[in-house]
């Protein structure tokens, strides 16, 4: 064997090592034993596509709407059932078009006198516009948004249920952003509008005015448009960047758990979400958000949030409870196991 070789063998017993040594757990300090599993519950995904379709039944979620109202007293009342303190945050925001909309960020604290914290967020009102519909008549009317808005809602308010029957040790806060989804549509958009932020109204308003003076978490997930049937969760270009270590609490559980044809190892081009704002306001959150590679005649044609997107197709038949299954579960393990 020449040295060379001695050489190369001594390096690849070495990497072995420590691969080995990463993949051990850590042992208790006391006991000197690997720490017990913990126990994590079991996520209903029934339950939280129950969630979306009561969302649904309300009509669309239009911020000043009858039925904004009606949902937001829904989810404040089921919020409290489940034992969180809840804080409304209401107040008016400027849309594209100059109107002054009405805006209620909901927050739901669950162990509020614990340090360490989590907070998981996701967008509640619904899309005033189907601007990406192929029947141009119905581009002005609201659309159900159970994709956009409820399926994220649906799965918090499932973890929520669940924070209340079997809590982890750290403190979660849900948030539940108002006016997301008011963008300048694409039947008035011209090439300016990119450079100013018409969406995200409500995480933008948090941001400049926090529920809490000081306001800060350990780790942020937001969840947007986690319902849909073959959704694709790659990873986010913002997540990678702000986020990593929640990415890779997030991609390698879902591997773990058998969800990796759902959470890709694919890294995608940076978007504006809500994330963004959690991550200025020191927060590093992860975006679980359904973008998938769109193949046309010449190839690859980009990332799109399906042909349902923003479409009066977004609707409860989309919804497939095996997407809120894959999504649910991973959630709850990186949670309660932070
Ligand atoms: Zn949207």
């Amino acid at each position: 064997m020449n040295n060379a070789l001695k050489n190369l063998l001594f390096i690849c017993v070495f990497c072995i090592g420590l691969v080995a040594c990463k993949d051990e757990p850590v042992k208790d300090q006391k006991t000197n034993q690997p720490p017990a599993a913990v126990a994590v519950p079991k996520f209903q995904a029934d339950s939280a596509f129950a969630m979306i379709k009561k969302q649904v039944d309300f009509g669309p979620r239009v911020p000043g709407s009858t039925a904004h109202i009606q949902c937001g007293d829904w989810m404040v009342s089921t919020l409290k059932t489940y034992g969180a303190n809840v804080i409304e945050q209401k107040g008016s925001v400027v849309t594209f078009d100059g109107k002054n909309v009405p805006l209620r960020n909901i927050i739901a604290e669950f162990n509020p006198s614990a340090k360490k914290r989590i907070v998981l967020a996701a967008h509640w009102d619904t899309r005033p516009f189907a601007d990406k519909d192929p029947d141009e008549s119905k581009w002005k009317k609201p659309i159900d948004g159970a994709n956009d808005g409820g399926s994220g809602v649906g799965v918090l308010m499932e973890i929520a249920r669940l924070l209340q029957a079997q809590a982890p040790k750290v403190g979660v806060d849900l948030i539940f952003f108002d006016v997301e989804d008011y963008g300048t549509p694409e039947f008035v958009k011209n090439q300016d509008d990119n450079s100013v932020f018409t969406w995200c109204l409500g995480s933008q308003y948090w941001l400049r005015q926090p529920h809490k003076a000081g306001y800060i978490a350990e780790a942020g997930i937001l969840l947007d448009m986690v319902g849909a049937k073959d959704a694709t969760f790659n990873k986010e270009g913002k997540s990678v960047d702000a986020a990593p270590g929640m990415v890779g609490r997030l991609w390698n559980t879902a591997a773990k758990l058998g969800h990796g044809s759902y959470f890709r190892d694919e890294t995608v081009q940076e978007i504006v979400d809500d994330h963004q704002f959690m991550i200025m306001a020191g927060i590093p959150t992860a975006n679980i958000i359904d973008m998938r590679p769109e193949v046309k005649a010449m190839g690859f044609a980009g990332y799109t949030f399906g042909n349902f997107h923003h479409t009066h197709n977004d609707n409860l038949s989309v919804i497939d409870v095996a997407t809120l299954k894959a999504v649910g579960e991973t959630v709850i393990h990186v949670v309660w196991n932070f």
